[in-house]
């Protein structure tokens, strides 16, 4: 299975993927986390993407999309990858798709998990991260509306779109996402755990 995860910062995409691949069995790419790998590292992309995350704006997308794009030819991403935090602009979202028709395997699903605005400017400020400041959480979610938004409707189009209302418990929020997902784990063969 192949998805695509979407969501504002602070909707709970991190926590709520963590769940999904375990249940599935698929691998978890969150560019975010290969970003700050990679700055922790001190790698040159991690030299570079730091001076985006730090200021709360979008690493560019030729950077982004060469991470991303060695990422997938690994192995274990052969039997379904959710892709967390990418892609975030359309840019990124046509050359995603060019891959993908290129090796013949296409996104099974794009879940959307949606939270309010003023909610997530509460969950961010509680919790600690070095992005998390008032202003750059502010930049965040204005990169958010700005550049991630517009792939709604581009995957929309697409008929890939699942909406998942993200206000609730974990668990609950686990389980709207397992309603959208089972059914097509089951046409796609692997292992539910
Ligand atoms: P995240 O952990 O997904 O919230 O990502 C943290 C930061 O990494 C973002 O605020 C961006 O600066 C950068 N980042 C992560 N994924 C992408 C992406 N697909 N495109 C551009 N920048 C990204």
């Amino acid at each position: 299975m192949r998805i695509v995860f979407i969501g504002p910062p602070g909707a709970g995409k991190g926590t709520q993927a963590a769940l999904v691949v375990g249940r599935y069995g698929i691998a978890h790419l969150s560019t975010g986390d290969m970003l700050r790998a990679a700055r922790d590292a001190q790698t040159e992309i991690g030299k570079l993407a730091d001076q985006y995350m730090s200021a709360g704006q979008l690493v560019p997308d030729d950077v982004i999309l060469k991470i991303v794009q060695e990422r997938l030819r690994s192995d274990d991403c052969r039997r379904g990858y959710l892709l967390d935090g990418f892609p975030r602009t359309l840019a990124q979202a046509e050359a995603l798709d060019q891959m993908l028709a290129q090796e013949g395997t296409p996104l099974d699903v794009v879940l959307e998990l949606r939270v309010p605005e003023e909610e997530l400017f509460q969950r961010l400020s509680g919790r600690g991260r070095a992005d998390d400041k008032p202003e750059v959480i502010r930049q965040r979610l204005v990169a958010y509306r700005q550049q991630t938004e517009p792939l709604l409707d581009y995957y929309q189009r697409r008929r890939l779109l699942q909406t998942i209302d993200g206000l609730g418990s974990v668990e609950e929020i686990f389980q709207r996402i397992q309603k959208v997902l089972d059914p097509l784990a089951k046409h796609s063969g692997p292992q539910i755990q």
